[in-house]
């Protein structure tokens, strides 16, 4: 069976086992490796424990090598740590430094920037080999079904339980970036629960364009389809053309499917937004045959942030799909969801997926409405790697997890009010949520992406102020009238008929575009200082 698409190449289980066996001997022989450190981490035996327990920095882009060379470190005993394609070097000494890595293996398009960066951190450095694929008459060494079982079985007390097996970092919005340490018990138990959640089975072929240093493309998009024995298809990076070619490829027309066509597909919410504005700007045959080929998936999902409600409905009218929003942080990975079979709710996150627990807290009280919510889950990672009082702080005494963010119930469907230290704005005693004002705006015919941030005022407190970006259509209008595209002015008797007053936004700022992360994610603590610097 297919177990990864990668451009023209498939690689089958087979093919990425043994790979994972043969860089696993080169991790453990040193071969390829230029030794340069002795921390002490060296046990060195005969056995599969020179890296045991040690952490491995992996830089590849979404590839069969990248899955080829986690499960090396697996089989060693060792930790991944998946590092971002787009650090620069500053932010790559942080991670490995923090990560404390004892060797970093990368594919060779990666080797000049990472060989001198690892020499700096004093880890090892190997060249990964190529993974051979399908078709492919040139492999090494060639291990029987036997030789892999037995492999396998060597190295089975490794990828148990309670060992360590992933260092995934956060994506940095509310600080530094934690390292957060994943176990093999953790990992399982996420993959089976997503599994079971969504109903991934061996006939479903993911179309993959997610970052691989973040759950989301890790867990949801690979390992859980990896573990049912799906297809990944990945795409070098997300590419609005290269999305809707290949699933017009997959269903060319009726009734005709093609080679390997996608089943599933998950993304973050602005996936969805560029899709559509590249939808909006097709012809209409290609409309067309857009349209009927993304019906024919089974399944498609969002999430990471939250999902505009205009983009949910302009989704569904284009291509029949009522996106399914889940919620989750690299802490817990995923522990709420829309239902697969059921009304999945605009502007919710569902309810707990299986075997998760969650309560709502507030200070003082049990139970609350509106409060900060915790959780209780099988997929709970182990801890911030080597900060042991943000571990034993993040969690109350009874054992949930506190996740920092604001929600509510309605129905026993849970709403993301936004993460209690930047989302949650306090004005004039009231306190409101910036995610949902956020979701007001985006319904103004002249605003496509907006950031709203509580800025300190002498009579309220905080007052909102919203950073917006302009369709490109109507900015290309205003400017040929040479007319502002929108003003504080005319934006207000708009809102006065949407919002509570004291909900308005007191300030109006026209972007060309926000600061996105890695995960399109706005990072509002860095916002918020630069409209503060601004400001002074
Ligand atoms: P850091 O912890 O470093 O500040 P981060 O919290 O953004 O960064 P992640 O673990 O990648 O790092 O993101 C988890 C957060 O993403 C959640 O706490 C939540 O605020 C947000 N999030 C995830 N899914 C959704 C969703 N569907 N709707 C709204 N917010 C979401
Ligand atoms: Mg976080």
């Amino acid at each position: 069976a297919i177990a990864i698409s990668a451009g023209q190449k498939n690689y089958s289980y087979g093919h990425l086992l043994q790979s994972a066996f043969q860089i696993s001997k080169m991790m453990h022989h040193g071969e390829g490796v230029k030794s340069t450190k002795s921390n002490g981490t060296v046990v060195g035996s005969e056995d599969l424990i020179r890296l045991r327990g040690t952490r491995v920095g992996i830089m590849a882009k979404p590839s069969a090598e990248f899955v080829a060379s986690m499960w090396a470190v697996w089989l060693n005993g060792a930790v991944a740590v998946p590092l971002a394609l787009s650090y620069p070097e500053a932010e790559l000494v942080y991670i490995l430094t923090d990560a404390d890595v004892s060797a970093v293996a990368s594919t060779e398009e990666f080797r000049d920037q990472l060989e001198g960066v690892a020499k700096k951190c004093s880890a090892d450095y190997l060249v990964l080999p190529e993974v051979s694929c399908v078709g492919d008459t040139s492999q090494q060494e060639n291990l029987t079904f036997e030789d892999m079982l037995a492999e396998i079985d060597k190295a089975s007390s490794e990828l148990e339980g309670a060992n360590p097996a992933l260092i995934i970092y956060t994506s940095g919005t509310t600080g530094k970036p934690k390292g957060v340490v994943h176990t093999h018990a953790s990992i399982g138990a996420q993959v089976r629960m997503l599994a079971e959640a969504w109903e991934y089975t061996n006939s479903d072929r993911f179309l993959h364009c997610l970052p691989l240093h973040h759950v989301h493309g890790v867990f949801n998009a690979l390992l859980a389809p990896l573990f049912v024995g799906a297809s990944v298809e990945f795409l070098p990076k997300f590419s609005v053309s290269g999305i809707w070619n290949r699933w017009k490829d997959s269903y060319p027309r009726e009734g005709v499917r093609g080679h390997l066509s996608t089943t599933v597909f998950t993304g973050v919410p602005t996936m969805y937004t560029r899709l559509l504005q590249g939808y909006d700007a097709m012809d209409a045959d290609s409309q067309k045959a857009c349209s009927y080929a993304a019906r024919q998936l089974r399944l498609m999902m969002c999430g990471s942030s939250a999902l505009p409600e205009p983009i949910m409905e302009k989704w569904e009218r284009v291509t029949g799909h009522r996106l399914l929003e889940r919620y989750g942080m690299t802490e817990f990975v995923m522990a709420l969801s829309n239902p697969l079979n059921g009304e999945r709710r605009a502007g919710f996150v569902g309810m707990p997926l299986p075997g998760v627990q969650m309560l709502i807290a507030e200070e003082g009280r049990e139970e609350a409405d509106v409060g900060e919510l915790c959780i209780k889950s099988p997929a709970m990672f182990q801890e911030y790697w080597r900060k042991p009082k943000v571990t034993s702080e993040s969690f109350r005494e009874d054992g949930y997890f506190r996740t920092g963010d604001t929600v509510t119930v309605v129905d026993g469907y849970v709403k993301i009010l936004g993460r209690t230290s930047v989302d949650i704005v306090k004005s004039g005693g009231y306190k409101l949520s910036a995610l949902e004002i956020e979701a007001v705006l985006l319904q103004h015919p002249a605003i496509s992406e907006c950031a709203v941030i509580g800025v300190p005022d002498k009579t309220y407190g905080e007052v909102m102020t919203a950073i917006v970006v302009i369709h490109e259509n109507v900015a290309a209008e205003a400017s040929a009238k040479s007319e502002p595209a929108l003003t504080l002015d005319a934006f207000t008797p708009w809102a006065r008929e949407r919002m509570a007053p004291y909900k308005i936004p007191s300030q109006l700022l026209v972007w060309d575009a926000l600061p996105l992360n890695a995960m399109g994610k706005v990072n509002k603590k860095e916002l918020k200082a630069t409209l503060l610097k601004n400001a002074a």
